[in-house]
């Protein structure tokens, strides 16, 4: 089944509203193993909408639209809609009622621009919004299928995921894609791609592999294309095992997961806690192990260490070191890691130092150099990285890093007490 999108509105002609919901109903019709052919934005505009209604159906079996059913504005999209398919509109006291009950209950007054919200096309079954008053509308013409849908992309997509989407998942000719997206740290993409050769070359035709790169992470996407879902599901679990097998501790996690919650997992398995002391970091490892739900249970807290004084009074770093070796060094990063599990108490530790950049560099410290510390008292473990020059990545990339090795660390010095 193809599918069609059309947004309509001014705003997003303007380049005021960036189409969103296009990019939305793209990545969840694909998933569906909907393909879509094509995508046009139009005008509030009565002679426009239904231009493109008739485009739509010329080359899709499916349109889906949003945007111009808001209270606000003229009812544009659903006469747009009833002159498309020859019909009339006609008043849904049930979404009247609706509108009515949730107005009283927040103690605010209906308007005449809500009654007005209630014609739809007589044709229209309705597909209930949860986050708003304007229902989602469904027409079915001898298997050809309008959707119609509210702009804002929130209702828009609570529509999609109660009503819309099972639907569509039932119709004849459409066979979910099965995915299964692994998560790896440490490895570049041709490094991958080097170990996994022999497995990519024996992947059945109808599973792909896909290599999807962020800054210090690579994830791997597993779609299943043909056949029945139950099997697709099982052949995908059995290829991912198979790629976590030749990817070792790459492997992280999978769907959503992130590299701090991992670190959480492992931490409060092990019993055990963590604390960090970042220079050029500045706190922002500590912002991502605290967006992780729970990390009280393991992460104790950081010392910001900016200034060099600081890593002397506050982590205990001689300052005769800092002078012999400069601050973004091994013996600094090693001391800082060592002051931090002292003074916080802390069983494991990160510590960072570096040339964040864009300026600062010199010929022995370059712009991007950094050095990173993580692991405990008795095995601290130091590792030096040559990023970039922009600033902001080098943050971003020094976080990735140490959490990556915390995590092998963790790995490879379990406490005796747990397996
Ligand atoms: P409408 O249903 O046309 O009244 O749209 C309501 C609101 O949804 C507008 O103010 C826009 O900000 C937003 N909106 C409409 N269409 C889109 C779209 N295609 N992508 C993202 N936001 C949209
Ligand atoms: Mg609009």
């Amino acid at each position: 089944m193809n599918a069609f999108l059309l947004t309509v509105g001014d705003e997003i002609l303007l380049g005021q509203t960036l189409d969103t919901n296009s990019a939305w109903l793209g990545r969840e019709l694909n998933l569906l193993g909907i393909r879509v052919i094509r995508r046009l934005t139009v005008g509030d505009d009565h002679n426009e909408i239904l231009a493109s209604l008739e485009e739509g159906f010329r080359t899709a079996g499916l349109v889906i639209m949003t945007g111009g059913l808001g209270p606000t504005k003229d009812d544009i999209t659903k006469k747009a809609i009833a002159a498309f398919y020859g019909t009339e509109l006609v008043f849904s006291e049930e979404t009247w009622q609706r509108i009515q009950r949730i107005f009283t209950r927040l103690g605010r007054t209906v308007t005449e621009g809500h009654r007005q919200q209630c014609w739809m096309p007589a044709n229209a079954r309705l597909l209930p919004n949860r986050m708003g008053t304007a229902p989602g509308m469904w027409f079915d013409d001898r298997g050809r299928i309008l959707l119609s849908l509210p702009g804002v992309p929130y209702e828009m997509q609570a529509i999609m995921e109660d009503a819309a989407l099972p639907e569509l998942r039932q119709l004849p000719g459409v066979t979910p894609i099965i995915h299964q997206t692994l998560l790896t740290a440490g490895l570049g993409e041709s490094e991958i791609a080097q170990r996994l050769e022999a497995f990519e070359d024996a992947l059945p035709a109808h599973i792909r592999l896909a290599y999807l790169p962020s800054p210090g992470l690579v994830r791997l996407r597993l779609s299943a294309y043909d056949g029945q879902q139950d099997i697709r599901k099982a052949e995908v679990d059995q290829q991912a095992e198979a790629i976590r097998a030749l990817l070792g501790h790459a492997v992280f996690g999978e769907g959503e997961d992130t590299l701090e919650a991992a670190v959480g997992r492992l931490l409060s398995g092990q019993g055990r806690t963590v604390a960090t002391a970042e220079s050029c970091t500045g706190g922002y490892i500590a912002h991502r192990i605290t967006g992780v739900a729970g990390a009280s249970q393991w992460y104790l807290g950081s010392i910001i260490p900016y200034h060099n004084y600081l890593k002397t009074s506050q982590l205990g770093v001689p300052a005769e070191t800092l002078f012999a070796h400069g601050a973004v060094s091994e013996p600094v990063v090693l001391d800082m890691l060592h002051g931090v599990l002292q003074r916080l108490g802390a069983d494991v530790g990160i510590a960072a130092s570096g040339v964040a950049g864009p300026g600062g560099g010199t010929e022995t410290k370059p712009v991007g150099l950094v050095w990173i510390a993580v692991g405990d008292m008795h095995h601290p473990r130091a590792i030096r990285l040559q990023l970039g020059k922009d600033r902001q990545k080098n943050i971003e990339m020094t976080a990735i890093h140490a959490l990556q090795h915390l995590r092998l660390w963790l790995l490879e010095h379990r406490p005796e007490t747990s397996g």
